[in-house]
């Protein structure tokens, strides 16, 4: 059992990219410390300045206090060494890309140095937490922290619970997840969870439909804008999630659920196979001339 007075201070987060720069964000402007981990010095710099960027448009926007970004970048250090980074962690996320091999091998090194009081996360979109438990000693202090793209504007956070998971962890995520202003759901330990099962069920048939002329990928995106109120269209929004993340969604899925209903279309391949991730890339289903900018 965890300890329920057990007080998370430290948050170590794994893996620097789209979700993982902006968990450390999220959390150091909650007052959290925050150690920020990827594979290299370089890879662990990007993050920070991805951190950076963020903030600084908040500030521009008005949004943020010069002061208030400040502090929160004060709070956030950068370790590329895993071992070391988990062995000051209260409260430890993975935010590496969504391979079930990585994130054991993330779990187990991280395992080695961790406290024993250490709660571990996965953000993983679609990979079944029992799938992972065994990799570390204390399964009953693991439990996933889904959170959303992008991680500063979204405001769910999908908490998931396996069976191993004490009353006492999810207890303590959701506070967590409250003091990062988030509203949290849930979910019990199904592939794909609430979210990404019914998200991807529509990307994927968005994609069938282009693969069959359908429609454009533009006016299928604007078919869920205007007609169904959705913020953005299933294939934008693949593009900012990224195509190879989906893909791996799709595939894990496919395996647990329905080989049939989320089999992932020729067109995901191909773009995937082609490098074109999506936004990150510059390139996906829209074109992105200016980087993170607006399709072309
Ligand atoms: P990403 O490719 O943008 O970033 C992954 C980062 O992990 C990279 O910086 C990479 O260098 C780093 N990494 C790889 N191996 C590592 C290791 N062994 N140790 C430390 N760092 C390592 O991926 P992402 O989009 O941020 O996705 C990360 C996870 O979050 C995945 O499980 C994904 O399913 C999940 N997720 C993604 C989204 C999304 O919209 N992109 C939303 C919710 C959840």
């Amino acid at each position: 059992m965890a300890d329920e007075s057990f007080d998370i201070r430290r948050v170590v987060v794994v893996g620097a990219g789209t979700m993982g720069h902006g968990i450390a964000q999220v959390a150091a402007q909650a007052g959290f410390e925050v150690v920020l981990n990827d594979v290299s010095a370089a890879a662990v710099a990007k993050g920070l300045a991805q951190l950076r960027a963020n903030l600084d448009g908040g500030v521009a926007k008005g949004k943020l206090t010069v002061e208030a970004r400040d502090a929160a970048l004060q709070r956030v250090q950068g370790e590329p060494d895993l071992r070391s980074a988990a062995a000051l962690a209260d409260l430890l996320i993975e935010a590496v890309p969504e391979r079930l091999d990585l994130k054991r091998q993330v779990f187990g090194r991280a395992a080695e140095t961790a406290p024993a009081m250490t709660i571990f996360a996965t953000n993983t979109s679609s990979i079944p937490l029992r799938a992972m438990a065994d990799a570390l000693p204390r399964p009953e202090r693991f439990v996933g922290l889904h959170f959303f793209n992008p991680v500063h504007i979204q405001s769910l956070l999908e908490v998931v619970q396996a069976a191993q998971t004490s009353a006492a962890t999810v207890e303590l995520a959701l506070a967590f997840a409250r003091r990062l202003g988030k509203t949290p759901i849930v979910v019990r330990d199904v592939a794909g969870f609430a979210s990404s099962r019914l998200g991807l069920a529509l990307g994927l048939e968005a994609m069938r439909m282009l693969e069959e002329g359908v429609a454009s990928a533009a006016d299928i995106d604007t078919a869920m804008k205007l007609g169904y109120r959705h913020p953005m269209g299933p294939l934008e929004l693949t593009d900012l999630v990224g195509l190879d993340v989906r893909l791996g969604i799709a595939e894990t899925l496919a395996r647990e659920i329905d080989g049939v209903r989320f089999a992932p279309p020729q067109v995901l391949r191909d773009l995937v196979a082609a490098g074109r991730l999506g936004r990150k890339t510059g390139a996906g289903f829209y074109e992105y001339p200016d980087g993170a900018g607006r399709p072309a």
